[in-house]
């Protein structure tokens, strides 16, 4: 792979900082379990630890038609859903861009967007949606909210690139029903909940033993079900005693991605804090930046950098593409990481036709050019630079699996964390439940497309587990119709 020394010594110190070792990953462990555990006990703690004031499990046996929205990253969904018989629906569903100027406008322009395009929804199917007197709407808002009730809630901070001004300590509920109301639209916001929450409770309806609902897309999270008697911080004016508590569940949204904001057992890189540094809300969500689809293009783009600055790939020319902070998106990873020809050429692709690497005529050529020497380059035409050669393509691989592979068993951490947490009470309720195990909910573009991860995951829970050996994870997906809704069933084995 290497061409030079310094190249293999440089490259071996990014293989040490980006590796996450089994240890490290026990420790991240049980760093995010006591984590859980203050936010549980005490309100403002570093994971938040909503309380979503949805009280029990789906079963399957709820049913009726609504409306939702979801807003997060990428797209906004506006769905229509029918619950019957232990299956959910989507009768229509629809996906709208959203312009990245609303992200970071006045609140008005970001809401009155959603409304237009609930009434857009409404206005295309007229023709299956009956004339009720008023519609449900579930809000699927996916950013850190203080919820005070199933359907109000504060906003704490702006995540994922959005910075809508104002906003902060706001209810965006009210704002969405606001704009609902201005453009006349008989609909109820009834429930605002985050999108881990939503994939927490559509997977509890189909599967009854899921647990945790994971979120793997442009930002990560989860949510997990817990009893309401070790939420030390509940109103107990609303949720009753111990006694009364102990009985009781309650759907909670950890907001993992500002987990050891502090920066006490997250190995983080120089590269890491330089995007940090360079995002829309420095030193927050310092573990989300670590992990989420946002980002990991980004951290990939440092790290190249940093090694073309050094002169160790592509001879030390960059391209326009390269330098400009964003531009790599965690998706070209994906494409990279599935090539698997001797010569890398999807790689080569990838890197001179799509981010314009190994272009640059070097001054030799031009000066041979300006100076119209003859010989064998003579003729007008320019002498190019040999494109990128199969080490830097080599080396460009290795980072992206490093980057992309430490984002798997990061996850593998928090979930692992997860569900050390909840074993033991919420998920073995009886012995039968102990023998059926769990389901997790997972969601999200990375999960779903990121060549690998969720192999890489299983194989950072069991690192983690291994002292439980009648422990086995079974994976299991299922598709739903475009977004991704996988479930992963993590049980014991029935021998
Ligand atoms: P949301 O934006 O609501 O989280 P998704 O779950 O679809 O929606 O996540 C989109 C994000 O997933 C993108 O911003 C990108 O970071 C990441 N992503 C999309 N496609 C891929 C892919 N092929 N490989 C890796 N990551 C991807």
């Amino acid at each position: 792979v290497y061409e030079t020394q310094k190249q293999q010594v440089t490259i071996a110190s990014l293989v040490q900082e980006f590796t996450i070792l089994p240890i490290t990953l026990k420790t991240i462990k049980d760093r995010f379990k006591s984590e859980m555990a203050k936010g549980l006990a005490k309100q403002g703690e570093t994971l938040a630890m909503v309380q979503t004031h949805i009280l029990g499990r789906l079963n399957g046996s709820e049913t009726g038609t609504y409306l939702t929205l979801d807003i997060g990253g990428t797209y906004l969904r506006v769905v229509l859903v029918e619950l019957s018989q232990g299956s959910a629906v989507s009768i229509r569903q629809e996906k709208y861009a959203i312009n990245p100027l609303v992200k970071v406008g006045e609140p008005k322009v970001l809401f009155d967007f959603m409304a237009t395009c609930i009434d857009s929804f409404l206005l295309a199917n007229d023709a299956v949606i009956p004339k009720w007197s008023q519609l449900e709407l579930g809000f699927t808002f996916s950013f850190p909210v203080l919820q005070t009730s199933i359907n109000s809630g504060t906003l704490i901070e702006w995540t994922k690139g959005y910075t809508c001004h104002g906003m902060v300590g706001k209810d965006p509920a009210k704002f969405l029903q606001q704009a609902l109301l201005s453009r006349n639209l008989n609909v109820n916001v009834s429930a605002l909940m985050n999108d881990t929450v939503g994939t927490l409770l559509s997977h509890a309806y189909q599967h009854p033993h899921t647990v945790v609902g994971l979120g793997l897309g442009t930002g990560s999270n989860a949510a997990y079900i817990e009893r309401v008697d070790r939420i030390g911080k509940r109103d107990t004016t609303v949720l009753g005693d111990n006694a009364e508590a102990s009985e009781q569940e309650m759907a909670i949204n950890i907001e993992f991605g500002a987990f050891d904001n502090e920066r006490t057992v997250l190995p983080m890189t120089m590269f890491d804090n330089k995007v940090d540094r360079k995002s829309l809300n420095p030193s927050k969500q310092l573990f989300e930046k670590m992990i989420a689809g946002m980002y990991l293009g980004e951290i990939t783009r440092n790290v190249l950098l940093d090694l073309i600055d050094n002169r160790l790939l592509f001879r030390g020319q960059s391209s326009h593409k390269l330098d400009t902070p964003w531009e790599f998106l965690t998706e070209y990873m994906s494409v990279i990481e599935e090539d698997s020809t001797t010569d890398l050429e999807d790689v080569r692709h990838m890197l001179e036709d799509n981010l314009g690497l190994g272009q640059v005529e070097s001054l030799e050529s031009q000066l041979v050019a300006v100076a119209g020497t003859t010989g064998p380059t003579s003729g007008g035409e320019l002498l190019r630079e040999p494109a990128t050669t199969l080490s830097d393509r080599q080396i460009v691989k290795l980072v992206v699996k490093l980057i992309g592979e430490r984002s798997a068993r990061l996850t593998a951490a928090v979930l692992g964390g997860i569900l050390e947490h909840t074993m033991g009470y919420t998920w073995a309720r009886n012995e039968a439940e102990r023998q059926g195990g769990v389901d997790i909910g997972v969601d999200g573009s990375l999960y779903g497309l990121y060549p690998g991860y969720e192999s890489d995951l299983v194989r950072g829970l069991e690192e983690l587990f291994v002292l439980e050996p009648e422990m086995s994870f079974l994976f299991a997906k299922d598709g739903d119709s475009g977004k991704f809704m996988e479930k992963i069933r993590f049980g014991r084995s029935l021998d």
